[in-house]
């Protein structure tokens, strides 16, 4: 179970993204929406990610397969670059998610947009603009990139 919330704010799971993952609140902002997000795909919660991007966006998604996909990487850490709000209704969240597959430490760069549907924001799509990011090896005994201050190997490996 995480204790400290991955999505980088400093504080408990509990008092940040899990009230958000499990309904207790509402997000205020494309960000907050898109840190829950984020960590959703770190617990592997489907329906979350399902509940959240926009219907007129979800395509032919399922729950189901956002759970999967989900699973097959091990997120570790996320860096919100920049967070924009256009309007009262329409905004951008740019950040990089690093996780971890086989050993390595890779980063997922994105711009996503999020929109209020039903006087709530949802994700949208996102761009995905490229990043100089070199994958790289962990090492067992390396302090693990999630800033645990744990050693990798009995942290996110
Ligand atoms: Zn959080
Ligand atoms: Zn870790």
């Amino acid at each position: 179970m995480i204790e400290q919330c991955a999505c980088g704010s400093g504080q408990l799971f509990s008092s940040c993204c899990l009230q958000l993952i499990s309904g207790e609140r509402q997000a205020t902002s494309p960000e907050q929406l898109m840190r829950s997000r984020f960590c959703a795909f770190k617990i592997a919660n489907g329906s979350y990610l399902y509940e959240t991007h926009h219907p007129d966006f979800r395509g032919n998604l399922t729950a189901e397969e956002l759970t999967l996909s989900a699973k097959q990487s091990n997120w570790c850490k996320l860096e919100v670059v920049k967070s924009q709000l256009d309007s009262n209704s329409h905004g951008t969240v740019y950040f990089r998610a690093f996780f971890i597959k086989a050993g390595y430490l890779y980063c997922h760069t994105e711009l996503s947009f999020f929109s209020k549907y039903e006087d709530q924001w949802m994700y949208q799509r996102g761009e995905f603009p490229g990043d100089s990011f070199t994958p790289k090896k962990l090492g067992r005994n390396e302090i693990c990139p999630c800033d645990s201050g744990k050693k990798f190997k009995s942290c996110c490996s």
